[in-house]
């Protein structure tokens, strides 16, 4: 059994989330770079360059890429050969929020009780934590910073079984063009197929982590991607809502086996300000 310090996790996590709270990821910065240039109205093209700018300003001045510095989203794989030792890796990771959020002056943006008071925690903690076990001797975490706006325009329908990939990829036009402006396009745009009600949610939001050129190993998938994409760039909802061709960078599905009687469909939104790490250790 390999063990690990619990202070060895907690200055790790604390690196990625001020690593990611400043620095775009580099592959949503080349997709933003090359709509740049190849957006055919002015107005597009000011906003996209706008977004590179605030990038680069916020790498060079360390800075937060936005505002909402969001809710800590974390998947945690935990080797079954791996132990953590002076606390649980729930305790580390939100002592670790903490710690980053008061020392890089982060919004703190998580309520206590969701409908009624509403007082802020003060410290952005709970961090919202996935676990799964997995063989081996190491703990993989993909961290992500989830802001508010994008997540509020994402949706989850339990289809009829049946239902043809047609309605599924109007399902998320449909999400997308009602949203607008809202989750501040150009998007990622992560769906989950499949599953059931909770498990469908889970794979749109770790098909968010997926690497932006990266198609689905299955190509009835991939082409399903594809055409999500186009139609969704095809929309003209654009940069911020502005108009133009670049309203998402890129669409990526995950699916799980379901129900005879099921069919669910969820989609998460993630905004231009796409901010995950991935480490193992
Ligand atoms: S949706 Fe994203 S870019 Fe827009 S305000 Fe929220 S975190 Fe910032």
């Amino acid at each position: 059994m390999r063990v690990i310090p619990a202070q060895v996790v907690y200055d790790r996590v604390i690196e990625a989330i001020s690593q990611i709270s400043y620095f775009l990821d580099p592959e949503v910065y080349s997709a933003l770079a090359t709509a740049r240039r190849t957006e055919q109205s002015k107005l597009s093209r000011d906003v996209l360059q706008a977004l590179l700018d605030n990038a680069d300003v916020a790498s060079k001045q360390q800075i937060p890429l936005c505002q909402d510095t969001g809710t800590v989203v974390v998947f945690a794989s935990f080797g079954s050969d791996v132990f953590v030792e002076g606390s649980s890796l729930e305790e580390i990771i939100n002592a670790a929020v903490a710690k980053s959020y008061a020392d890089n002056y982060l919004r703190a943006s998580i309520v206590e009780d969701p409908l009624y008071e509403r007082v802020n925690t003060r410290n952005n903690c709970p961090a919202i934590i996935h676990f799964d076990q997995v063989p081996g001797d190491k703990i993989s975490l993909h961290i992500a910073q989830k802001g508010g706006g994008a997540e509020n325009m994402s949706v989850l329908s339990m289809l009829k079984p049946g239902t043809e990939e047609a309605e599924i990829v109007e399902l998320v036009r449909q999400t997308v063009c009602g949203a607008g402006g809202k989750p501040c396009p150009p998007l990622i745009i992560g769906i989950g197929i499949g599953g059931n009600f909770e498990t469908c949610a889970l794979l749109a939001k770790k098909a968010l982590f997926v690497p932006v050129e990266q198609p689905n190993r299955d190509p009835q998938y991939a082409e399903l991607e594809s055409k999500i994409l186009k139609t969704v760039n095809d929309s003209n909802v654009g940069p911020q809502g502005l108009g133009g061709a670049t309203t998402a960078l890129a669409v990526h599905i995950l699916t799980a086996p379901c129900h005879i009687a099921s069919l669910p469909v969820a989609i998460n939104l993630q905004c231009h300000s796409h901010r995950h790490a991935h480490i193992v250790i």
